[in-house]
């Protein structure tokens, strides 16, 4: 079965809920218009229970048909501080934010999926709808958990998916471990002493402490970690000193931590701050270390990657495959999976700007490719086969 017959004669429709939203795009927490958007059309689509408010703007519709199990599909809804290089009639029209990261077409791809589902219902069980606030950074995924969403919806499994530009359009790609990465955050003020340029035996310098923190912590990638294991450190921001004649009193270091294991992950944030602090201690200077943990690794459950796979082979034929390489991104779809089993696909893009690009779009092409997969996806677990 390619493209469901009966998604693609909305297909028009769905361009226009998609152009809609890119031309309203609201950033996390804020998606209220989208947030009703849903909503309204949901209610349209004849869907059983529409809840709004979920871990803040979220919404979760059911379309109930019998007492079978209960599958998830997850759509996030919010959009970037971006001002939208493009001219095209659906730009956006809120100064300075944008959808440059499709995820007014994920919503868009969930919305033609609840319409064909709510309308056809050929399942046994409940199909949950999960539009999710705040992907950007801001664990909407998290809010909406610890909001109760598995108490009041406890999906059996849940599936998501993420456009993906440079790769061919309509590609689907989904397979079993680790896809994205877990990414952790963190901010390093070295305290030090300042003093006139050309005295630096009355300084602590900060800059000299600090180039030699960042050099030590290139060690826990090339000497610390186990080199079969994924790792990367990155120093992404190094702040300090105003004039030529000056050490300053302190610097600030920022940067992101990347991994898909969790071991990984616990003996970075064991080590990371020992190697910080005893490198500062050598050089007399003090360090204020802020280390964030971020999202976890995006981890596909091995049975539901093989089944989401397929389903998209169903749908995308020999277009559809596991075989990209996992990305050192992140994706907070990854809460969802430490709960329920599930898998996170992504689709091809075509040939568009990359993500988070201010000329980036969704492309209109994919919308009835991806709400077949779901809608598929949803069938077959649900016993339609
Ligand atoms: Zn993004
Ligand atoms: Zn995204």
């Amino acid at each position: 079965m390619p493209i469901i017959n009966r998604i693609s004669e909305f297909h028009k429709q769905m361009i226009e809920w998609r152009q809609d939203i890119h031309s309203h795009p609201e950033l996390a927490y804020q998606e209220k218009r989208t947030a009703k958007k849903v909503a309204k059309l949901l209610k349209e689509f004849g869907v059983d229970e529409i809840h709004e408010g979920i871990g803040g703007t979220g919404v979760v519709g059911v379309i109930r048909n019998g007492k079978g199990p209960m599958v998830g599909l997850r759509a996030d809804m919010d959009a970037l501080p971006i001002t939208e290089a493009n001219k095209c009639d659906h730009a956006s029209t809120h100064e300075g934010v944008m959808h440059a990261c499709g995820h007014d077409g994920h919503t868009t791809m969930l919305l033609g999926a609840a319409r064909y589902l709510a309308e056809t219902r050929n399942f046994n069980g409940q199909v949950i709808l999960i539009f999710q606030p705040a992907e950007e950074g801001f664990a909407g995924a998290k809010a909406m958990i610890e909001d109760g969403l598995f108490e009041k919806f406890p999906v059996d499994s849940i599936y998501g998916m993420h456009n993906m530009p440079g790769v061919a359009e309509g590609n689907l790609d989904v397979g079993p471990g680790p896809r994205m990465a877990a990414a952790d955050n963190f901010e390093i003020k070295i305290n030090g002493k300042g003093a006139h340029g050309a005295m630096p035996n009355e300084s602590v310098d900060p800059i000299v402490c600090g180039s030699a923190v960042i050099q030590a912590l290139q060690s826990l990638v090339s000497r610390n970690s186990d080199p079969k294991k994924t790792l990367v450190v990155s120093v992404t921001q190094f702040n300090s000193g105003h004039a030529n004649n000056v050490i300053p009193d302190f610097a600030s270091l920022a940067g992101t931590i990347r991994y898909f294991d969790k071991t990984t992950g616990d003996f970075v944030r064991k080590k990371f701050p020992k190697i910080v602090k005893d490198i500062c201690e050598a050089f007399g200077a003090k360090a204020d270390i802020d280390y964030k943990i971020g999202y976890p690794p995006t981890i596909n459950d091995t049975n539901a990657a093989k089944f989401a796979l397929e389903t998209a082979k169903e749908i995308a034929g020999n277009k559809a495959s596991d075989s990209q390489e996992p990305m050192m991104g992140s994706e907070d779809f990854s809460y969802f999976l430490q709960e329920k089993p599930g898998a996170y696909a992504w689709i091809g893009n075509g040939n568009s700007a990359s993500l988070h690009n201010p000329s980036y779009d969704f492309n209109d092409e994919l919308l009835p490719i991806g709400a077949s997969f779901l809608s598929r996806i949803a069938e077959k677990t649900l016993g339609k086969n």
